[in-house]
């Protein structure tokens, strides 16, 4: 029996962007399927069923090849994102994984719990805000932070782009208070720009959501301040900053 993962796109070694790891040289291992649908999703294309011929199965084995491919054998960390990264086997990878000597951060909305990640290095949880049009359930996010235990780093992840998202934000962190929280300005979806020709659109477009994604990261930073809430991280993706909506950089 294969324990297939289905996998959107493998891609690096590039910079975690976002998060508790931002920085950090990692390969990113993009699972196909997700169980909301959020309304400003920047990973339609490894959420919609519709892109299912993208999307290839693999085997724990034939994923770590792929990583090891990129990394010549270099052991850095791994990022499991999506899609929800959490509706996939993932515990064999992330045991042979480890036994090489990489390390492994899942993130994920939270909706559903897994044994595996407790075997985690860090779990990233990001429950959506009002603005994603998605329920948040509290339960469920429990079951995930019970499910990582104690040896598992955890931090909490809430993309804000409106008062009720950072209303949310805080309420998450009243709750969950031993959990380090990031906040992240919202990034836009991109509107193709009417009368800029179709090769110069991708630039334009690129410094129109740098620009944007800076006024908002400064707007979080404000209300941040006004609320004297200190022991909070404030940011941004750094990819966007540095490369737009390209994808697999
Ligand atoms: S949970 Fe994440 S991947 Fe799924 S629809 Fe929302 S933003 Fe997209």
């Amino acid at each position: 029996v294969r324990d297939d993962i289905v996998v959107s796109e493998i891609f690096g070694p590039t910079l975690q962007g976002e998060g508790p790891l931002v920085g950090l040289p990692t390969v990113f291992v993009r699972t196909g399927g997700c169980d909301f649908r959020c309304t400003w999703c920047d990973s339609m294309y490894a959420v919609d069923p519709s892109n299912r011929p993208d999307w290839e199965n693999m085997t724990p084995g034939e994923v770590l090849d792929r990583i090891t491919h990129l990394t010549r054998g270099f052991p850095l960390l791994v990022s499991l994102s999506g899609g929800n990264p959490a509706l996939m086997p993932l515990g064999g990878l992330i045991e042979r994984g480890h036994e090489l000597g990489y390390t492994f951060a899942l993130e994920t909305q939270g909706t559903v719990e897994r044994g595996w990640f407790a075997q985690l290095d860090h779990l990233i949880l990001s429950p959506k805000g009002p603005s994603a049009g998605m329920r948040y359930e509290r339960k469920r996010l429990q079951k995930c932070v019970e499910a990582a235990g104690g040896q598992t780093e955890m931090a909490l992840k809430v993309v804000v782009f409106s008062e009720d998202d950072y209303q949310f934000a805080r309420d998450l962190h009243a709750d969950f208070g031993e959990l380090p929280m990031y906040l992240q300005a919202g990034t836009p979806p991109i509107i193709p720009l009417a009368g800029v020709p179709e090769d110069e659109r991708a630039e334009v477009t690129a410094s129109d959501m740098r620009s944007v994604v800076a006024g908002n990261t400064v707007w979080l930073l404000e209300r941040v301040k006004k609320d004297r809430w200190f022991d909070v991280h404030v940011g941004c993706q750094l990819h966007v900053m540095l490369w737009g909506a390209k994808r697999g950089v």
